[in-house]
């Protein structure tokens, strides 16, 4: 195993989402002139600048942007990002993972981000508050239900979002305004099942990819062993999710390491000592590892939950699961893509395996333009059903490929290149029967 810096492999996720996208389109051969560009490029990005009075009464500029990466299939859809290093680079990479993302999930968004460039650790919230608050003012009708949809992201949550709300509802009075914004609490229009929903949503995928029958030696969850990288919102949900219908989580990690146990690891226990200690490092009776070794764990499923380009050059050919679910976005490098599909190993890609998240935001959205909160038994058959018909349509595409492969030289088509021709046909569609171009 070798570091990624050895290896000069990318880190930026703006380029392997470049590179995913160029790799897909080599697999199409009838796409308009003028359409990759169209479509790989961010339509639009609004910067703005304002000053807050601090609690100890001095000013500070933020800076706020949010890219709008592409609306033919309906207005942006995308999380809100604090940090203190959140670029316009990173955000846009994020808003095109988003448009490919709700094309391959089938929801009427297109992609968008945000990001305020603040430290929230540093913050009070009465200045967090404000800041929000002068964003959306700033931000004006550059949001809105019908327009660009923001939700939580990093360092964002459904305080942010009610204050979003709440700033967006005083400047348009008269209008049911829940809709500008997703992931909100539950009383002020918030959907039953959001907070689980990503997690859900790969269980959903995965459960449908093994009916499907393309991972070699693994047909079912049942007995199957899975390890997870990153014990967050998603990793966290992911883990009782797989445990509950079967599987057996081996090995988990968190920013500071991890634990692992041959025999299984109890999802609760894992939850409840992090909650009591910061780390999943230390629990009883497990044995301590590193994330490095997380990756390389003898597994039939690593589901990396945590950051991107995680799996690299350097650590690719050590991977040992047969699936890889892609619960985070961007975590593999094009060059491991390459290294696993060589092996064998099958990649259920982001743009499907994370997708949970924004159809039930859409869910959100939809009970709010018309005034209705669904039961979580509703919001539960409806995702499975979005993911089972996402993951449908990838594998469809991926026969298709690989049947009509007629340039053997670019080598075999992976799910990731049949769920972004998927995608790209999607866009272009509607694209042509808008007549989009003048
Ligand atoms: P989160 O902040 O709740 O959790 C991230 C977790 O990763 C934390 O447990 C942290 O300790 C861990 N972590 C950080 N660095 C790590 C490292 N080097 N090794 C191992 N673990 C590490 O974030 P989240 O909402 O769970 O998102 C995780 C990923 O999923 C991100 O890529 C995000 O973009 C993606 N995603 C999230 C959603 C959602 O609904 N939350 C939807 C789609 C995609």
């Amino acid at each position: 195993m070798s570091s990624r810096a050895q290896t000069n492999d990318v880190t930026d996720l703006l380029i392997v989402a470049r590179e995913q996208f160029e790799r897909a389109i080599t697999w199409i051969d009838d796409l308009k002139e003028g359409m990759v560009d169209y479509l790989v490029h961010p339509k639009r990005t609004v910067h703005v600048r304002f000053p807050i009075t601090m609690d100890d009464g001095s000013v500070k500029t933020i800076h706020g942007f949010r890219v709008l990466h592409n609306r033919a299939r309906g207005p942006g859809k995308g999380g809100i990002r604090y940090h203190p290093d959140v670029t316009e680079h990173e955000v846009a990479a994020l808003a095109t993972l988003m448009t490919w993302k709700t094309a391959l999930v089938d929801v009427p968004f297109g992609g968008a981000k945000g990001g305020v460039v603040c430290n929230p650790k540093e913050l009070s919230r009465a200045e967090l508050r404000r800041i929000t608050r002068r964003f959306v003012i700033e931000l004006g009708d550059a949001i809105g239900p019908h327009t660009d949809i923001p939700a939580p992201d990093v360092y964002t949550d459904q305080q942010t979002m009610a204050w979003i709300y709440d700033t967006f509802d005083v400047m348009h009075p008269g209008h049911n305004n829940r809709a500008v914004v997703t992931g909100k609490p539950l009383e002020l229009g918030g959907s039953v099942g959001r907070e689980e929903a990503t997690g859900r949503g790969s269980l959903n995928a995965t459960e449908r990819l093994l009916e499907h029958g393309i991972v070699r030696g693994l047909d079912s969850l049942n007995g199957a062993t899975v390890a997870i990288q990153g014990l967050g919102n998603v990793g966290a949900s992911a883990m009782s999710l797989f445990h509950e219908a079967g599987a057996k989580i081996v090995a988990v990690t968190d920013s500071q390491g991890g634990v692992a146990d041959a025999q299984g690891l109890d999802p609760d226990a894992v939850i409840a000592h992090k909650k009591e200690n910061g780390s999943v490092v230390g629990l009883p009776e497990t044995k301590t590892i590193t994330n490095d070794d997380l990756l390389a764990w003898d597994c039939d499923i690593l589901i990396p939950a945590a950051l991107e380009c995680q799996v690299h050059a350097g650590n690719a050919a050590d991977v040992k699961a047969k699936l890889v679910v892609e619960s985070a976005n961007g975590p593999l490098t094009p060059k491991a893509d390459t290294i696993l599909q060589d092996k064998g190993v099958v990649v259920l890609p982001d743009i499907v395996a994370n997708g949970g998240g924004v159809v039930v935001s859409y869910f959100e959205w939809v009970q709010n333009l018309e005034n209705q909160q669904w039961k979580l038994g509703k919001v539960e058959e409806r995702l499975k059903n979005r993911m089972y018909d996402a993951v449908d349509a990838m594998v469809e595409s991926w026969r298709v490929l690989l049947e009509g492969n007629n340039k053997p030289e670019r080598g075999q088509p992976s799910l990731r290149d049949a769920a972004m021709v998927v995608t790209i046909r999607r866009l272009a569609k509607v694209v042509l029967q808008r007549d989009i171009w003048m």
